[in-house]
């Protein structure tokens, strides 16, 4: 049986997830449920049906196209019963209008590879590569490790972005294959941790104590989210955090942006938490210089 995982989108010619011009798969699946995630569709691990009202033409192609009947004709749109609905997709074969879409496809290992590898040229002028983001792309080890291997054998440069929260086991499958990895760090508070993301900080702390003690070289990622983390003591015990490890990391600081809004209601939920205002940029750069009086080699990301 061939590897397979679920995916929900590759975005080519991306200049934020490594160095030089990278394809970025993006995996399903997430062990963490940050209050102000941007990539909603990331967080079930199984595909998910998408409806985006404006593009719908009107046809009711789809209602009865549904095995479950969980379409209906609404005052203004079709209305999705969500408790009826088992993310089949089918309905969204007869929506042309790409009002309905299954977010989350399944792929092979091959077949992944074969589209990373159609933009090779672009790769080899800029020092770019393969990123695998997510969700969490380590959520899907067998799939992970089959893609980040085949790639590895096809001489391409290899970026992990992940989010830490995984047994270490899973980094010592794929460290072999890995070039460098973007990890996230959201917070050093324990508390914090817990209420924003669902998760603990313990095993995120642990994996990037240990990884900053192999040859693979770590970058951390920081999103600064107004609210959570964008105070100048949660930087600073970040910082801390970082400062102590056996070979600092460089760190990148990354604006909340509100992009992921509109995602939730396309997926039929409600954004946990809405953040009005962004960082500003002048922040960015003071909580950026703060970081650079740890010794820290900081930038701010874009
Ligand atoms: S098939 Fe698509 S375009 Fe047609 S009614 Fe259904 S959602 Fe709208
Ligand atoms: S994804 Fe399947 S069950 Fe859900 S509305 Fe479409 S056809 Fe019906």
């Amino acid at each position: 049986m061939p590897v397979t995982g679920i995916i929900f989108d590759i975005k080519k010619f991306a200049i934020h997830d490594g160095p030089g011009i990278r394809t970025t798969v993006f995996l399903k699946g997430c062990p963490l449920s940050c209050l102000w995630c941007h990539n909603p569709e990331s967080q079930d691990p199984r595909p998910a049906l998408a409806q985006f009202p404006r593009n719908c033409i009107g046809c009711l192609k789809c209602i009865d196209a549904c095995p479950q009947g969980a379409l209906s004709k609404g005052e203004t749109q079709i209305i999705i019963d969500r408790a009826k609905c088992t993310n089949c997709g089918i309905c969204t074969e007869t929506c042309y209008a790409e009002a309905l879409v299954l977010q989350g496809r399944e792929v092979t290992v091959e077949e992944a590879l074969a589209e990373v590898e159609k933009d090779r040229p672009f790769y080899e002028n800029s020092g770019g590569g393969m990123t695998l983001s997510g969700g969490e792309p380590l959520m899907q080890i067998d799939f992970a490790e089959g893609l980040f291997g085949a790639a590895k054998e096809a001489g391409l440069h290899n970026v992990l972005d992940t989010c830490g929260h995984v047994p270490w086991e899973y980094f010592e499958r794929v460290l072999p294959y890995v070039d460098l990895v973007l990890y996230d760090v959201k917070s050093a508070d324990p508390k914090e941790h817990r209420r924003s993301t669902g998760q603990s900080i313990g095993l995120i702390q642990s994996n990037l104590r240990r990884l900053t003690q192999t040859a693979t070289p770590v970058h951390i990622r920081v999103p600064v989210v107004p609210g959570h983390n964008a105070q100048a003591e949660d930087i600073r015990a970040i910082a801390e955090l970082l400062s102590g490890l056996d070979h600092k990391p460089t760190v990148e600081l990354l604006k909340y942006h509100r992009l992921g809004e509109g995602k939730y209601e396309s997926l039929g939920q409600v954004c946990p938490e809405v953040i009005e205002e962004p960082p500003s940029d002048e922040l960015m750069q003071e909580l950026c210089a703060s970081m650079q009086n740890y010794d820290l080699r900081c930038k701010v990301g874009g």
